[in-house]
């Protein structure tokens, strides 16, 4: 008899998405006029740029070419991407990360939701409070979570590490020794980042303890300030505990397309076993490789072309932050975020929980957000607002806020 892995019973019934995707339908059907403006997918909405379009069609014609056609992808990569992604993502900030310490592949939320497996289920986790989903989600169907208690909104033996505004969002140390910690700077859900300073002091933890970090940087391309690094690898000694996502969903508009990357630096180890080979092995076995015209469109990123295209893109969606960011401070709300990442975190009104506000924002405004208690128990009395939209839509939201 086939039977299921119990784990995944211990997830909590609804995604976040999937109750607000419905609170909204049911909310149009019984308001048909009602204008909703929705700032609360964490989705692109500006096409790709001409540069991505135009490598695209390209790749598809050399699919067409028998001389050109290409079938299965290496499976850790294009070498013109992962030359292109040492170069300009690493190299050119003093990091010292070769193409062979890079595994492409179709995009972040697979690699932090797939990395567990190559580490023991007795690990013990650590996660900021609140955070993406991703990270609990996955350790829960590998089993390495414990129950989940609904009293306290936590899993038994996850280390929730809480982000608070007493904090500036960004955790402290733990006392209890995590052996894997998720760490994900520019956050999501707030926005938050740790300058160079606190990420070495997480670096210098992991080492001495024997831990390791995997950092999440999917939102890198929205840093502006200068003493925020935009990979751990800017950080003394992090090739022997770090690893690191990166998307290029947020940064260039893939979230259709799908195109992201890992880097296992060669020398990180657990246990004294190298983890590389590990990854590799998995990679070669479970993974299909990111398809050649989409790693294609992603070299074209690199390109001064592209380069310029998409920079243009993320300072059109920063300054959607800043209209937000602004027009709820001068409203009088308490908001956080929105300079180095593309969302705003506010405080709820009153007493108001995450999800009376959400219902509160939709009723008298008919503005969408995402309850801040959907990214973990600390998210509780805070909201989740996006720069994704567009221009027009988002200054009628801030107006709508105001007159709330
Ligand atoms: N990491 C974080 C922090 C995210 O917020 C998201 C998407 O929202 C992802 C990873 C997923 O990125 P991708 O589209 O590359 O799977």
């Amino acid at each position: 008899m086939a039977r299921i892995n119990e784990n995944y019973l211990k997830l909590p019934g609804s995604y976040l998405f999937s109750t607000i995707g419905k609170k909204v339908k049911e909310y149009s059907e019984n308001n048909p006029d009602a204008e909703i403006i929705r700032l609360g997918i964490g989705d692109v909405t500006q096409p790709l740029a001409p540069a991505i379009i135009s490598t695209l069609h390209s790749a598809v014609e050399e699919m067409g070419d028998a001389a050109r056609f290409k079938g299965y992808a290496p499976d850790l990569g294009y070498d013109f991407l992962r030359n292109a992604i040492s170069e300009k993502d690493y190299k050119a900030r003093g990091c010292d990360i070769s193409p062979d310490e890079i595994f492409v592949s179709d995009g972040a939320k697979s690699d932090c939701g797939n990395i567990q497996e190559i580490f023991s289920t007795d690990n013990k986790i650590a996660v900021c409070d609140p955070v993406y989903p991703v990270y609990v989600d996955s350790n829960v169907m590998a089993g390495r979570t414990g129950e989940y208690d609904p009293q306290t909104e936590r899993f038994r033996d996850v280390i929730y590490m809480k982000c608070t505004r007493e904090n500036d969002f960004a955790p402290d140390l733990p006392s209890e020794v995590p052996d894997l910690i998720y760490l994900c700077f520019p956050n999501n859900p707030t926005g938050a980042v740790m300058n160079k300073e606190r990420l070495q002091e997480w670096v210098d933890y992991a080492r001495k303890n024997g831990s390791i970090i995997l950092y999440d940087s999917a939102y890198e391309a929205y840093i502006s300030d200068d003493d925020v690094p935009h990979s751990i690898y800017e950080c003394e000694g992090a090739k022997e505990c770090a690893i690191e996502f990166r998307s290029f969903s947020k940064t260039a508009g893939f979230t259709g397309l799908r195109l992201g990357y890992t880097v296992i630096p060669k020398e990180i180890k657990a246990e004294g076993q190298l983890l590389w080979p590990l990854w590799a092995r998995r990679h070669g076995t479970k993974y299909n490789g990111a398809p050649y015209i989409v790693q294609r469109a992603g070299e074209a990123v690199y390109s001064e072309e592209g380069r310029a295209q998409v920079t243009a893109q993320i300072a059109y969606y920063m300054e959607n932050a800043r209209i937000i960011k602004d027009g709820l401070k001068d409203a009088g709300y308490e908001v956080y975020g929105g300079v180095n990442a593309p969302y705003i975190w506010m405080r709820t009104p009153g007493d108001m929980t995450s999800w009376e506000f959400f219902d509160h924002l939709l009723a008298k405004a008919n503005v969408v957000g995402t309850p801040g208690s959907g990214f973990g128990p600390s998210g509780e009395h805070y909201f989740r607002l996006t720069a994704f939209g567009n221009r027009e839509n988002t200054i009628k939201a801030v107006e709508r806020f105001k007159n709330l």
